[in-house]
C-alpha cells in the first residue's frame, strides 16, 4: 500500500483511532491473514463465524503491524469501524485515486479468469511494475485486497472480477475502475445463482459498462453473448478470437501431442507465430485476450508472439500437466469445474491421449442449480464422444455423469463409480500403466486428494 497514517485511515473509513497517536503510519502491506503481516503492515480483522481475526491482533502487532483495522477494541493500536470489509473497499478506492501512473485492467468471464490474469500479469511485467497476485482473488474481499497491493511504483494493476449476481461487478468497478476490461466467456459457471446464461451475461457485462470512453473493451468474438456486450460500452471495442470479425485474431490453430496449441496471431495486417507452453486448446482464447491487453498497454506484436510462448499458470491445479517417472501423464485441472471448463479439459485429454490410454477422474460440479443433472450428464456424454477409455466418477452427486456416458451407444470405454476420493484412488492404483494419461477434475476440493495422490505416488 502507499504509506498512510492510522489517522488518515480512520478518516477515509469513517472509523475511530484507538490506542495510537495520529502519527503512526502504515508503511507495509495490508493483510487479513496474521501470518502474512510484516513490519509496518495493517492487519484487517474480520469477525468470522469460525475464526475471529481480532484474536490475532496481538500476534499481528508482535509481527510488526503498525495497527489493526477491525470492529472491536483489542487494546492494540488501530482503527475501529463498523464494517471492516466496507472499510477495505474505501481504502482501496482512495489508493487507486492517488496512483496516477496506474493502468487498471479488469477481467471477468465464467472460466479462465485466474489463468488469464496470470498471463496478463506476466506480459505486463515486461512493460513495468505489475500487481497481479497468484490465486483467485475476485470477490468483495480479494478484489480490494489486491488493489491495496499497489504502490507508487505500480504501473499495471490486474484485477480478477467474479460475479455471483447482478450488481457484483459494478460494485467492484466502483472500488477500482478499469481502463482495460476483458470479458472471456459466458458459460454455465454459477448458473445456479443466475438462472440462465443470459443472466450471467447481464452481470458480466457490468465490467464493460464501467469502462471510460478512453478505455478498451476486449471481447471474445467467438462467444455471441460476449460479443453482444459491445453495445453496452462507450470504450473502444477490440474483438478477439478465431472469428473473422476478431481484430486480434488467431488463425491456423494446431494442437500438438502434449495438448499445447500453436497459432498465428494476426493484428492490423501484421502476424506472428505463437507456440504455447500450457496445455489445452482453450488457452488460445485466453492468451489472445491477454495479448490484446498487452497490445493496448503498448507491447509490439513481435515481442508479444515470443512472450506468449513463455507465459504459464502460476495459480495451482489449473491445467497443470506433469509426467511421472513411471510414464503416466497427469493433467491436474482439479481447481474447479463447470460444464464448459470440463469440456475444455476433456478435449485436452483427448488430444494428449493419441495412442495412449485415457482416464478421466471427474467429480461433482457445484453451483449448477436447476442445470445440475443435465450439466453432469452433458459432460459424461462428451467424455464418451471423445472416446475416453476410462471414466471414474467420484461421489454420488456426480453420478449423472455416468448416465450421460451410458447414453451414448457404442462407447467402448469403461465406467467406474467411486463412492469417494479414496475409492477413486484405489481404482487408479489397481491399474496404472506407463501409457496412461489421467485427467483429474471437479469443483474445488472434490478431487484434490486424487490429484495429490497421483503427485505423491510418483516418488
Ligand atoms: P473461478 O470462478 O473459480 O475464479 P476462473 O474463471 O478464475 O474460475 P480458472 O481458475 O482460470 O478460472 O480456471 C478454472 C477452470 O477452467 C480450469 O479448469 C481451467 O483449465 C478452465 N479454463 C480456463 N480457461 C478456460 C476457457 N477459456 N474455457 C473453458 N475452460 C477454461
Ligand atoms: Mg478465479
Amino acid at each position: 500500500m502507499i504509506p498512510m497514517t492510522l489517522a488518515e485511515i480512520a478518516e477515509i473509513t469513517g472509523g475511530r483511532l484507538v490506542n495510537a497517536t495520529s502519527s503512526v503510519t502504515v508503511t507495509g502491506t495490508v493483510e487479513y491473514d496474521s501470518r502474512k503481516i510484516g513490519p509496518g503492515g495493517l492487519f484487517v480483522a474480520f469477525a468470522g463465524e469460525k475464526v475471529d481475526g481480532h484474536d490475532f491482533a496481538g500476534t499481528a502487532i508482535a509481527a510488526g503491524a503498525a495497527g489493526i483495522l477491525g470492529s472491536r477494541d483489542t487494546g492494540v493500536p488501530g482503527v475501529l469501524v463498523d464494517d471492516p470489509l466496507a472499510a477495505l473497499a474505501a481504502l482501496a478506492r482512495v489508493v487507486v485515486s492517488r496512483l496516477d501512473k496506474l493502468t487498471v485492467v479488469g477481467l471477468t468471464g465464467s472460466s479462465g479468469k485466474t489463468t488469464t490474469k496470470d498471463y496478463i500479469g506476466q506480459l505486463l511485467a515486461r512493460l513495468g511494475p505489475t500487481v497481479a497476485p497468484a490465486g483467485s482473488l475476485n470477490n468483495e474481499l480479494g478484489f480490494p485486497y489486491t488493489v491495496l497491493q499497489a504502490t507508487t511504483d505500480t504501473r499495471f494493476l490486474v484485477l480478477e472480477m467474479g460475479a455471483r449476481g447482478i450488481g457484483h461487478i459494478r460494485y467492484l468497478t466502483e472500488i477500482a475502475r478499469p481502463r482495460i476490461g476483458v470479458v472471456l466467456n459466458v458459460g454455465a459457471a454459477h448458473i445456479g445463482e443466475f438462472g440462465s446464461v443470459e443472466g450471467t451475461a447481464l452481470a458480466k457485462g457490468e465490467l464493460v459498462e464501467a469502462l471510460p470512453s478512453s478505455g478498451v473493451a476486449i471481447l471474445n468474438a467467438d462467444d455471441p453473448l460476449v460479443s453482444a456486450m459491445a453495445s453496452r460500452t462507450s470504450a473502444q471495442v477490440v474483438p478477439v478470437g478465431e472469428a473473422a470479425s476478431a481484430v486480434v485474431r488467431a488463425v491456423d490453430v494446431t494442437v500438438d501431442s502434449a495438448g499445447r496449441a500453436g497459432y498465428t496471431i494476426v493484428f492490423d495486417g501484421e502476424s506472428g507465430k505463437v507456440q504455447l507452453s500450457v496445455a489445452g486448446r482453450h488457452q488460445v482464447g485466453n492468451t489472445l485476450a491477454a495479448a490484446a491487453v498487452a497490445m493496448a498497454a503498448g507491447m509490439d506484436l513481435d515481442e508479444l508472439a515470443a512472450a506468449l510462448g513463455e507465459v504459464g499458470i502460476v495459480s495451482g491445479r489449473r491445467m497443470d500437466v506433469f509426467d511421472r517417472p513411471d510414464g503416466v501423464t497427469v493433467i491436474d485441472d482439479s481447481y474447479n469445474a463447470n460444464p464448459s471448463s470440463t469440456a475444455a479439459a476433456l478435449r485436452a485429454l483427448a488430444a494428449m491421449g493419441e495412442g495412449r490410454r485415457t482416464t478421466a477422474v471427474l467429480g461433482y460440479m457445484a453451483e449448477l442449480g436447476e442445470h445440475e443433472i443435465s450439466g453432469h450428464a452433458e459432460v459424461g456424454r462428451l467424455a464418451a464422444e471423445l472416446g475416453v477409455d476410462r471414466l471414474i466418477v467420484v461421489a454420488g452427486n456426480a453420478r449423472p455423469i455416468l448416465d450421460g456416458a451410458a447414453g451414448l451407444t457404442g462407447w467402448p470405454g469403461t465406467a467406474y463409480f467411486a463412492t469417494d476420493q479414496a475409492a477413486a484412488i484405489e481404482i487408479l492404483q489397481q491399474d496404472l500403466r506407463a501409457d496412461d494419461v489421467v485427467l483429474v477434475k471437479g469443483s474445488r476440493y472434490r478431487t484434490w486428494d486424487v490429484a495429490d495422490w497421483l503427485r505423491r505416488s510418483e516418488e
